[in-house]
């Protein structure tokens, strides 16, 4: 609802919640969940889910829960739940006291299957994988019945006890629904509820050897925590009768599935699996480095919970699998980062600049806006001084004709401080330019001239005595391709893996960066937004590059008007 309680335009699924709302089709209750498997970090897809989960939630004044669907023992760890409960809670949502674990419902779980083995609708199966999946049939072929369907309810109860109890080897056994293997939908040719693995549990232990798959089990999870929409992505579309089939069997609560389609994001994987590699095989740092597409990597890379937010709200959801471009998140980056962020002069590729009529020893301090798009933020001092750094790129000797940088008998600015004009260029044997020589003109301070005089350029710059030296990496995106997935004859994504994703550079900062904390954001001047690494120390400072200044996203849409 708008203020003036107007109706905005809802989404497909805020529209059925607010209908069901409307109709007290759930009493009033809305309760959402976002039900990650602990077996990896979460990414920007993750994000898109939890905004949607949580959004609704706060929206209609319902409660989201936090679920661990941790009925894998073997993928699972309790790093990952503690890496997404900080990513959720970073993102800026609050489950309050709703944190639960489907392993906490695995007793309950077990006691719907012995209901379903009495009623005759589940049996234990001696097939192996292998032979299960034969007996399946295909998309054009029905199934069979296996040897062991028609078992008798004792039998099965006796089989189905000594499971728990361990006497079966991994793999032996498994105890499957009772359904119909002729059935066109292959999810209900008598899928398998729970299968044989002595595993250790990160939460269980060794208390239990069977283990629900993740279709027994997440129906039961949302029917157990009475969730009102079970919002999950389009793949679980053809699941949703068997989910239907098991609880209106065993008569339990039933909530109302809602299928979206999932994000995908150009230049990016998005499977954990992938990332997974990504992180094993020692392509990246680890889950958390700036250019994996986690949540953590995008918080370590600089990237702020409420940009993350507003790219989730724009993108929207609906019913059609899509991959957006990458471009507009870093235009919401962009956008939060404007607002947000501190200016700050840093040179990443120093050259240094000797002032000859400035008087040595000498310095002075000049006042610097801090942010021109919050008049808030104020000024700070930056150090002036008769050596300096600019950017080697922003000085030519024989410039181009649309080069209005620094150049042999030209004048500058300098930001925030002088007209500056080269007048001697100084190189190494090998001819690299290694010093400029330029005069200022003291008339000139806070950079205007009095006599109205114009330059064409004005550069960032650094006191050379005053400056902090920092490691500064340079991001460019991980994979070259916009569908990484696209790749050669026996080759997979990681063969589109971009060898120049990761520059490092020891730049030169204006000092007021020696106090920066662990992810500080700014904008270092005509260069782009930086963020102070995780783990930059005052000693040592470390800076990511979050994203360039050059908005790609801005001149689509403009392309776009322009067509
Ligand atoms: P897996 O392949 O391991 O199942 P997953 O990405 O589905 O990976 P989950 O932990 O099951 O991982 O995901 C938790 C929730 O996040 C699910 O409800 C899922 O629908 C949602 N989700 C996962 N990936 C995306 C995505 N790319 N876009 C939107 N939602 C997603
Ligand atoms: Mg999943």
């Amino acid at each position: 609802m708008q203020e003036d309680g107007s109706q905005v335009n809802l989404d497909f699924v805020r529209a059925i919640v607010a209908a069901d709302s409307k109709s007290n089709k759930w009493d009033g209750r809305v309760v959402t969940r976002f039900p990650p498997e602990p077996n990896g970090y979460l990414h920007i897809g993750h994000a898109k889910s939890i905004c949607l989960n949580f959004g609704i939630a706060a929206e209609f004044g319902g409660v989201c829960h936090l679920r661990f669907d941790d009925t894998n023992p073997e993928k699972e760890e309790q790093e990952y739940v503690n890496s997404i409960i900080e990513d959720v809670r970073w993102l800026g949502w609050d489950w309050g006291e709703h944190l639960y674990y489907g392993s906490d419902y695995f007793e309950q779980m077990y006691e719907y299957a012995v209901q379903l083995i009495k009623a005759g609708k589940a049996y234990v199966c001696d097939l192996t994988a292998e032979q299960i999946r034969e007996y399946r049939g295909t998309l054009t072929e029905p199934g069979r019945d296996g040897p062991d369907r028609n078992r008798s309810v004792e039998e099965n109860l006796d089989l189905f006890e000594k499971m728990r109890k361990g006497e079966f080897p991994d793999g032996s056994r498994t105890l499957r629904a009772k359904i119909d293997m002729a059935h066109p939908n292959l999810n209900m040719r008598d899928p398998v509820m729970y299968r044989i693995v002595h595993a250790e549990h990160h939460r269980t232990g060794d208390k239990w050897c069977i283990y629900p798959m993740y279709d027994w089990a997440h129906g039961l999870e949302d029917s157990v925590e009475k969730i009102t929409h079970s919002i999950c992505t389009l793949e679980f579309e053809n699941h949703r009768p068997l989910y239907d089939w098991f609880l209106d069997e065993l008569g339990a609560y039933h909530p109302q599935q809602i299928e979206f389609a999932r994000l995908n994001l150009t230049y990016t994987v998005m499977s954990k699996r992938k990332l997974l590699r990504l992180v094993q095989e020692g392509y990246v740092e680890g889950w958390d480095d700036p250019r994996m597409p986690t949540v953590s990597g995008m918080r370590r890379r600089g990237y702020s919970p409420e940009a993350i937010r507003e790219f989730c709200r724009r993108i929207g959801v609906n019913k059609f699998n899509s991959t957006v471009d990458m471009a507009l998140l870093e235009h919401c980056l962009r956008e939060d980062l404007n607002k947000t962020s501190r200016r700050v002069m840093a040179v990443l590729r120093p050259l240094k600049v000797v002032i000859d009529n400035y008087p040595e020893g000498q310095s002075e301090e000049l006042e610097a806006v801090n942010n021109p798009e919050d008049p808030q933020a104020g000024t700070r001092k930056v150090p002036f001084s008769r050596e300096l750094y600019i950017e080697q790129e922003d000085f030519m000797e024989e410039p181009p004709k649309k080069f209005f940088r620094l150049a042999p008998g030209r004048e500058v600015r300098l930001r925030y401080a002088y007209f500056v004009t080269c007048t001697d260029v100084v190189k190494d044997e090998a001819g690299n330019i290694v010093e400029l020589h330029c005069t200022y003109d003291p008339a000139t301070r806070g950079g205007d001239a009095p006599d109205g005089r114009k330059v064409k350029a004005t550069l960032h710059w650094v006191s050379a005595a005053d400056a902090v030296e920092a490691e500064v990496r340079l991001y460019e995106s991980l994979f070259t391709k916009e569908n990484p997935d696209e790749a050669g004859e026996g080759e997979d994504f990681t063969a589109n893996i971009n060898p120049d994703s990761l520059e490092t550079v020891t730049a030169h900062l204006e000092p007021s960066l020696a106090g920066a904390e662990p992810l500080d954001r700014f904008q270092f001047e005509r260069l782009g937004y930086f963020c102070a690494d995780a783990g930059s120390r005052a000693g040592k400072p470390v800076f990511n590059r979050t994203v360039t200044l050059r908005d790609a996203w801005a001149k689509i849409q403009k392309g776009q008007k322009n067509t």
